[in-house]
């Protein structure tokens, strides 16, 4: 190939999304409908931008981070464990159905018997099916109502869950 060909092409590749990420233009939180990016005080020092007379480590001294503050469609990503009936031993491969009134869905556990949904506020009717047990029962997800810092984590607060199937 000739040189000016790879340079064009080296060029192209600054330009792609992957690239435009790590740069910091596309460094972003996931946002829903509603949600607002503020700069707020750091969590950590106060606002002071100072711990125990050093650069605050979270917010590098500069006493202020971003934060979303929730909009009333914010998910939560939930992390479900599911138990055999004695409450302890993990299942996996457990089907897992959810229903709203979009219709309804299903995935199944992981080796360590978890599954894992983003879930928008909500009730949400929830089936578990397997040879050790059954379970129906409902996940509730409240609106979120405190902003959180994205400055590490750009993805939904995450809460776990555990369900202990029945015989
Ligand atoms: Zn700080």
């Amino acid at each position: 190939m000739k040189p000016k060909f790879l340079l064009l092409l080296s060029l192209a590749m600054m330009l792609t999304p992957s690239f435009l990420y790590w740069l910091g233009p596309l460094r972003r939180p996931a946002m829903t409908d509603g949600d607002v990016l503020k700069m707020m005080p750091c969590p950590v020092c106060a606002g002071s931008g100072l711990v125990q007379n050093q650069n605050c480590q979270r917010c590098r001294g500069k006493k202020q981070l971003q934060h979303v503050i929730p909009g009333p469609h914010r998910p939560t990503c939930i992390e479900g464990h599911v138990y055999a009936p004695d409450g302890s031993t993990v299942v996996p491969e457990a089907s897992v159905t959810f229903s709203s009134e979009a219709g309804s869905w299903s995935r199944k556990t992981d080796e360590q018997g978890r599954f894992g949904a983003d879930l928008v506020p909500g009730r949400y009717p929830v089936e578990i099916d397997s040879p050790r047990g059954k379970l129906k029962t409902f996940i509730v997800v409240a609106p979120q109502v405190t902003p959180s810092p994205v400055d590490i984590d750009w993805s939904f607060p995450l809460r776990r869950d555990a369900f202990t199937l029945k015989k």
